[in-house]
């Protein structure tokens, strides 16, 4: 049912006082349940929270456990058809609207400016919020739960390039699931738009500066296009991060085991001051492998305490066709082998990039980005261009 906001206020105040009506329940001690109190006036019409509980992060109810998941190629018309029901055309108009009002707005005429994402969406995706089984859609792939206050605002950061038959396949496996789990949650595809080799930990820190543009995460879920997890009580929320999501997966390598215990690749989760206490990712490793072990010894060296849950509700299934392996970079073990050194100055501390173009989908929000080389200045001299052969699936 399409249904306007109907409150005067914009929708980001709403949603800034929303923020602060939770956030002063976090800070609660656990276990007392706190009473929201009387909130403040912004707080009603749509998103109108006193009467609403706090979403619950254990012991949700509808989580059924391990589901029988359709890994089969689908279409993005299909998957969208599975998440919007009979609202996929109305979704469909408002979506492209969305991207008109954004086009026209994005650049400031009179500086010639690229204008903040957050503003525009306060301007442009008031009218654009939609009702769908019982959550705030907006366009983008913007979810809000509305029979109770979410707990954590979650984004899904897909480092992505030429995979396009993955995507449809796990957006309509996950988006049900978070729904379950009565997260709020947004979907970034983090695209690199050139050829050259991939490089999965820059395009992280594009998607994490980027997406705080939009609303203000408290965690990010770094989630490769392929993984696709059984187990809908494989919470996605911010409580216990950093945090590995995959014990076991089944493709032919892992045989159902991780590959080894310290890994700390596929899907793994990370709070805002998280990424801030290890300057991001490295964004020197071009091509396959690698940057996964240096994130994890940034991690341990800043003393955070890592979880992941062993046992089937963490284990993945990984969409197979067509998966052809990014080529791998030879460097990765010299770039490792440096990583303490460049830390400090190798992640969002360094990083430049030109403005990503943006496009809003109906399932998520795509980031398009030409990332480029960054040199790091640290001593060591690195041949960052060398290649094995192309690997293997
Ligand atoms: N990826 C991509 N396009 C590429 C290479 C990698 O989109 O050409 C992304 C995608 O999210 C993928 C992840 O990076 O799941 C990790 O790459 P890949 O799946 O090839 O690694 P592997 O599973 O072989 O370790
Ligand atoms: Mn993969």
């Amino acid at each position: 049912m399409f249904e306007p906001a109907i409150d005067q206020s914009s929708f980001k105040m709403q949603m800034v006082e929303l923020d602060k009506a939770v956030a002063k329940y976090r800070t609660g001690k656990k276990g007392q349940e706190q009473e929201i109190g009387a909130l403040p006036q912004a707080c009603h019409g749509p998103f109108s929270c006193t009467t609403k509980p706090i979403c619950p992060d254990s012991d949700i109810p509808g989580l059924v456990g391990q589901r029988k998941l359709n890994l089969s190629e689908t279409t993005t018309d299909h998957a969208e058809e599975h998440i919007f029901g009979p609202s996929a055309g109305k979704v469909r108009t408002a979506v492209k609207r969305a991207n008109e009002i954004l086009l026209k707005k994005l650049v400031d005429p009179k500086t010639g400016n690229i204008n903040h994402v957050d503003w525009l969406f306060d301007q442009v995706l008031d009218p654009e919020a939609m009702n769908i089984s019982n959550y705030w859609y907006l366009p983008g792939g913007h979810w809000k739960p509305t029979n109770c206050l979410p707990r954590w605002k979650v984004a899904i950061l897909i480092p992505f390039r030429d995979r396009f038959h993955h995507l449809p396949i796990v957006l309509q496996n996950l988006i049900p699931m978070l729904q379950k789990q009565l997260l709020e949650f947004s979907f970034f595809v983090v695209e690199q738009a050139n050829q050259e080799l991939f490089n999965r930990a820059m395009l992280m820190n594009v998607g994490f500066l980027e997406s705080l543009n939009f609303t203000d995460y408290d965690c990010f879920i770094i989630h490769d296009v392929d993984h696709v997890p059984v187990d809908d009580r494989n919470y996605y929320g911010c409580s216990s991060m950093p945090r590995h999501f995959v014990s076991s997966s089944d493709t032919d390598r892992w045989n159902n085991t991780p590959p080894y215990d310290a890994f700390f690749g596929a899907v793994t989760g990370l709070t805002k001051a998280n990424i801030r206490s290890i300057n991001g990712f490295p964004n020197v490793y071009w091509g396959w492998g690698g940057e996964d072990d240096e994130i994890l010894y940034r991690v341990i060296d800043a003393r955070l305490k890592i979880t992941r849950d062993k046992g089937p509700i963490t284990h993945y299934n990984v969409i197979k066709h067509h998966h052809i392996s990014a080529q791998k970079s030879k460097d990765r073990g010299a770039l490792l082998s440096t990583y303490k050194r460049r830390t400090g100055m190798d992640g969002l501390s360094d990083i430049v990039y030109p403005t990503p173009v943006y496009d809003l989908h109906t399932l998520y929000t795509n980031v398009s980005v030409d990332i480029k080389r960054v040199k790091v200045k640290c001593g060591g001299v690195f041949k960052i261009h060398s290649l094995d052969s192309q690997s293997k699936a």
